[in-house]
C-alpha cells in the first residue's frame, strides 16, 4: 500500500514515545566496564534525523556517552569502502551468531567460517583491515573521520573509559589472538585490539548517531551537511548487517517487535536505520541481559508502532511536510 505521512506525525509520535518510555524503569548499567556503571542511569534521550535533514531531539540528546558497539557499524561501513562489501564477506562475512556480543564459542563453532563485523570477534577483524595497514595514527584518523562523516560531527575519546576499558578487556584479549590463531587478524593483533577498544571508548551523542543513521537511510548521502560519505550500494549492505545481528541473542525478537533494524552498544545506545525514511538514536543506561538499552528499545518499539511502521510491512511510505 502507499501511504504518506507527515512531519508532524513524526514529531508528535517521537515526543509520545519519549514521554512515554521516560517513566520505563528495570535493567542496570553494565558494570564489567567500570566506568559505565558509575553514569547516571536516569540519562535519557531520543533523537530522529529525516532524510531531508530535519531533526527532532527530546531529552538529554547533547550528553556524549560511550558509543561502545554502535562503533561497529561505521567501522564496517569503513571497511566496505576499503575493501567492498564483497571483501568484508570474505573476510569476515555477514552472519548472526546468535551468540552474545563477546562470545568465544561462536569463533570456535565457525572457525573456518567468519560471522559478522557486528559482533567483537568481527569488529576487531575489521579494525585490523582498516587501511593503512600497520599505522595505528592513520589508522585511528581513518576510523573517526568517517564518524565524522557520517555524524556531520566530531566524536570526542572519552579518556577515562578508554583507560577503564584498556584495564579490563581480558576477554577481548583472548578473542584477538584466538582469531589470529585462525588466521582471521590482518593486521598486528595489539594494534587492531587497541583501535577496537579506542573506537568503543569514543563519546557520542544520540543526536549525532541519529545523522549517521540518516546518512545510512539515505543511501550513505549525509542529509545534514549534504556529503555522499559511501557509495550508495553499501546502505542495503550494513542495514542487512544491523537487522541479522544487532540485538545480538535478541535481534529476533528486536526485529519482530521493533520493525526497525538497529545497532545496540553497553553504553546504553540504540541506532535505528529505516531505509528511505528516517535514522533515530536512543540513549538510556540501564541494559537487558543481553546488553541492549531497556528505555531505548522501548522508545523506539513505541515510535514504529505509532506511526505502524516496519521494514517488511510492504507499505510504500513517503513522508511530506
Ligand atoms: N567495548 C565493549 C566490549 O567490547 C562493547 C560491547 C557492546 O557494546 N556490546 O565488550
Amino acid at each position: 500500500m502507499e501511504r504518506t505521512i507527515t512531519v508532524s506525525d513524526i514529531r508528535k509520535a517521537a515526543q509520545e514515545a519519549y514521554n512515554e518510555a521516560k517513566g520505563v524503569k528495570g535493567g542496570a548499567n553494565a558494570d564489567y566496564i567500570p566506568y559505565l556503571a558509575n553514569i547516571d542511569p536516569e540519562l535519557f534521550g531520543l533523537s530522529i534525523t529525516l532524510t531531508d535533514g530535519t531533526s527532532f531531539n527530546f531529552g538529554d540528546t547533547e550528553y556524549r556517552f560511550g558509543i561502545e558497539s554502535v562503533s561497529k557499524v561505521p567501522t564496517a561501513i569503513l571497511a566496505m569502502i576499503q575493501h567492498t562489501p564483497d571483501g568484508v564477506l570474505e573476510r569476515i562475512g555477514a552472519d548472526a551468531t546468535g551468540l552474545p556480543f563477546n562470545s568465544i564459542f561462536a569463533i570456535l563453532l565457525e572457525n573456518d567460517h567468519p560471522s559478522t563485523p557486528l559482533v567483537n570477534a568481527g569488529a576487531i577483524a575489521a579494525c585490523s583491515m582498516i587501511a593503512p595497514q600497520g599505522a595505528t595514527d592513520d589508522k585511528w584518523k581513518a576510523i573517526t573521520d568517517n564518524i565524522t562523516a557520517l555524524c556531520g560531527s566530531a566524536p570526542e575519546l572519552i579518556d577515562e573509559l578508554y583507560e577503564s576499558e584498556t584495564a579490563t578487556n581480558f576477554n577481548n584479549r583472548a578473542i584477538s589472538w584466538l582469531l589470529k590463531n585462525y588466521g582471521r587478524i590482518y593486521d598486528d593483533v595489539d594494534i587492531s585490539l587497541d583501535l577496537y577498544t579506542r573506537q568503543c571508548s569514543l563519546g557520542i551523542t544520540s543526536a549525532q548517531l541519529a545523522v549517521m543513521g540518516a546518512t545510512i537511510a539515505n543511501r550513505g548521502l549525509n542529509p545534514v551537511t549534504a556529503k555522499q560519505v559511501f557509495d550508495p550500494a553499501i546502505s542495503a549492505k550494513i542495514t542487512t548487517m544491523m537487522a541479522s545481528v544487532g540485538f545480538y541473542q535478541h535481534t529476533g525478537d528486536w526485529l519482530y517487535t521493533s520493525g526497525i533494524p538497529a545497532k545496540t552498544g553497553v553504553g546504553g545506545g540504540v541506532m535505528g536505520v529505516m531505509p528511505g525514511l528516517f535514522g533515530i538514536a536512543a540513549f538510556a543506561p540501564p541494559l537487558d541481559g543481553a546488553g541492549n538499552s531497556v528505555k531505548a528499545q522501548t522508545a523506539i518499539r513505541l515510535l514504529m508502532s505509532k506511526l505502524d511502521l516496519g521494514i517488511f510491512s510492504g507499505d510504500k511510505v513517503s513522508v511530506v511536510s
